[in-house]
């Protein structure tokens, strides 16, 4: 059975891995360039973490562990308000967290099916026709192409659940903030921490990567959703947002790489009634996108190609079964992570002074290993995987 990927992120590949182990005949068209590097570091536990372990990855992620042992809440002139250790995350989540870069996860995940599974990159489909025993795409040089099933795991802006499922304002929900990073030179000898500066409806994050001598500048910014900034403008919108902050803001801004586009979006979750259509499904940010505030986006990406191509497996191919059971499994998880990620969502960046230094306090409190329960409800950042078949 050949099936068609659109999208070889976190979900595309994973999902590339296990279909082949269950024996079908996985092909991903990637939009990007082969060899994409970097990004963002994401942490990294609970499904996600299982999954690796499951695929073999973990020791190879660890070489790639992004020098992050606490995250620090500092004021306008650098002084520590407060600070929450990693060892917090691993009891909330009880079990390992691991803190790597996206790209360094998907690199990892490329080098599984590396001459198992053909990859064919700058590519992507531009129409989608289903007949009774197939679906036939049409690919962005013109090319037609048959296959039995097609899944889109094409990220938040999902080309497939627009040709398939309709428009992105169907299903998209705007969380009213901005983003946008970049790495630069770490000239700040900023330490092995994620070090978080807010001010009136913005929050500058900064971190290491596994690189050396280098960092990400995360930049949030309260904001109504008004699409995608173009690609030129996005510095200078930056700069006019995060002028007059304090901290070290204003160098991290000029120190901005003039060679490379600033990644710019904004926070929006996809909700969906339902992922499959016929022979068609989505996985991961395309059906299901949390944004970051969750801090699961990879482990739900991971998870539901894991449990799709399962299905698919137990299944034996019947793509209705599989697919049905495939969703019931996910899509409430989903939906419940989605809602808490609403929730944090509405209290992440403060807009007044009192609200920053009430965080300050509620972190400090959070630091508490007694207050771990209490965050575990609030996450559910468990594995799905331990909570019964499909
Ligand atoms: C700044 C930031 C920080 C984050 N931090 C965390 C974190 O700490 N923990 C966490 O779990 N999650 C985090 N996330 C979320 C996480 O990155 C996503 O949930 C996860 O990457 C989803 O995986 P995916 O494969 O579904 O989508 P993506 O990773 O977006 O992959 C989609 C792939 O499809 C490709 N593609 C897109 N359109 C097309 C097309 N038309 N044709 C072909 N290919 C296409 C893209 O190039 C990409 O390779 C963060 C996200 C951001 C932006």
């Amino acid at each position: 059975m050949r099936i068609l990927i659109s999208g070889g992120g976190v979900a595309g590949l994973t999902l590339a891995y296990w279909l082949h182990h269950h024996g079908f005949t996985p092909v991903v068209v990637e939009r990007s360039p082969q060899g994409r590097v970097g990004g963002y570091g994401i942490d990294f536990f609970g499904t996600g973490y299982d999954i690796a372990e499951r695929m073999g990855l973990v020791q190879r992620l660890e070489r790639g562990r992004i020098p992050a042992d606490s995250v620090t809440f500092v004021d306008a002139d650098g002084r520590v308000r407060a600070r929450l250790k990693r060892t917090l995350v691993e009891n909330v989540v009880r079990g390992p967290s691991l803190p790597v870069m996206h790209g360094t996860l998907e690199k990892a995940l490329a080098g599984t099916i590396s001459g198992l599974v053909e990859i064919r990159h700058e590519q992507t489909i531009t129409e989608v026709r289903q007949a009774g025993d197939g679906v036939a795409v049409t690919f962005a040089d013109g090319r037609e192409e048959g296959f039995d099933l097609l899944i889109g795991a094409d990220g938040v802006h999902s080309v497939t659940r627009r040709l398939v499922f309709g428009p992105e304002r169907d299903y998209a929900r705007h969380l009213g903030y901005h983003l946008a990073c970049y790495p630069l030179p770490d000239d700040h000898d900023l330490g092995p921490t994620r070090i978080h500066y807010t001010r009136r409806g913005r929050q500058v994050v900064v971190y290491r990567t596994d690189r050396p001598g280098e960092m990400i500048a995360l930049f949030l910014f309260k904001a109504q959703d008004e699409g995608g900034v173009p690609r030129a403008a996005r510095l200078a919108r930056l700069r006019d947002e995060f002028a007059g902050m304090g901290w070290i803001t204003q160098r991290l801004l000029d120190g901005a790489p003039a060679d490379e586009p600033v990644f710019m979006d904004t926070m929006t979750q996809i909700v969906m009634p339902g992922w499959h259509q016929g022979r068609v499904a989505l996985v991961g940010d395309a059906c299901g996108c949390m944004t970051l505030v969750s801090a699961q986006g990879v482990s739900m990406a991971m998870g539901g190609a894991f449990l799709l191509a399962e299905a698919l497996g137990r299944h034996r191919g019947d793509h209705r079964a599989a697919f049905a059971a495939y969703e019931r499994r996910m899509l409430p998880e989903v939906t419940r992570r989605q809602r808490n990620a609403r929730a944090v969502a509405r209290t992440l960046i403060p807009s007044t002074r009192l609200g920053t230094s009430t965080q300050h306090l509620v972190m400090r409190l959070l630091a508490r290993k007694a207050f771990a329960p209490v965050l575990r409800r609030r996450f559910g950042a468990g594995s799905i995987l331990a909570v019964g078949e499909a």
